[in-house]
């Protein structure tokens, strides 16, 4: 039997509905990874970040920027630069909670944000990750290694772009000591009880 007009209108809305759904979860994920894209990490870390500042849990936030990546493109090309990119989110994923935050920032750099983590719990956890990456092995023994700056705060009261960019300056600090390194830096906001780390 053919459907009726109604039954035909009702497909057709929940055919919308699950497109609809499809697109905002594409919104959401970057493609080459399958992290969370820096706007959706950024309104996601933003949420969490609100959280821990009322009940004044400690927070850090990470850059994740692989070393020498360029080199990886020259030598090997693109696609196995795409490759790499894809394994380290993977690597990521697989070494961390299943609610920590982790996002693409952008190029061959990732960002992460963990909640009620102490500065020893942060550094740890961004030694961990450094050495599984540098443990990868892509395709044909491709390897990289990666550089962490972390930004900390004890009670949650800077805002997440001073983590960003105190990570930035201790991810700037682990470049220069020779990359492959993990270096932290305490943020502090002008109201702040944060204690110096
Ligand atoms: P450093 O250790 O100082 O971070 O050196 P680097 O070579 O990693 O940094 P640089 O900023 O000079 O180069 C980053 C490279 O990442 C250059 C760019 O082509 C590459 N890149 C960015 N996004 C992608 C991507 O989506 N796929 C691939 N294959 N490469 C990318
Ligand atoms: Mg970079
Ligand atoms: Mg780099």
């Amino acid at each position: 039997p053919w459907p009726t007009p109604g039954v035909l209108h009702v497909l057709a809305l929940l055919y919308r509905g699950a497109m609809v759904t499809q697109l905002q979860v594409e919104s959401t994920i970057d493609a080459k990874t399958g992290l969370l894209n820096f706007t959706s990490w950024r309104d996601m870390a933003n949420r969490t970040l609100l959280r821990t500042q009322r009940i004044k849990q400690p927070v850090a936030v990470m850059l994740i920027d692989l070393d020498h990546f360029k080199r990886v493109n020259d030598t090997y090309g693109h696609l196995v630069g795409d490759q790499v990119l894809s394994a380290v989110a993977s690597c990521l994923k697989a070494d961390l909670r299943e609610y920590d935050m982790v996002g693409r920032f952008g190029g061959e750099e990732f960002v992460l944000l963990l909640d009620n983590a102490d500065l020893y719990a942060a550094v740890t956890t961004a030694t961990r990750l450094r050495e599984s990456i540098s443990d990868l092995e892509i395709g044909d023994g491709v390897r990289v290694t990666a550089s962490i700056g972390v930004a900390h705060s004890a009670q949650s009261s800077a805002p997440l772009d001073t983590l960003l960019e105190r990570a930035d300056v201790a991810l700037y600090e682990a470049k220069s000591a020779g990359r492959n390194t993990v270096r932290a830096l305490a943020a502090f906001a002008a109201t702040s009880d944060d204690a110096v780390a």
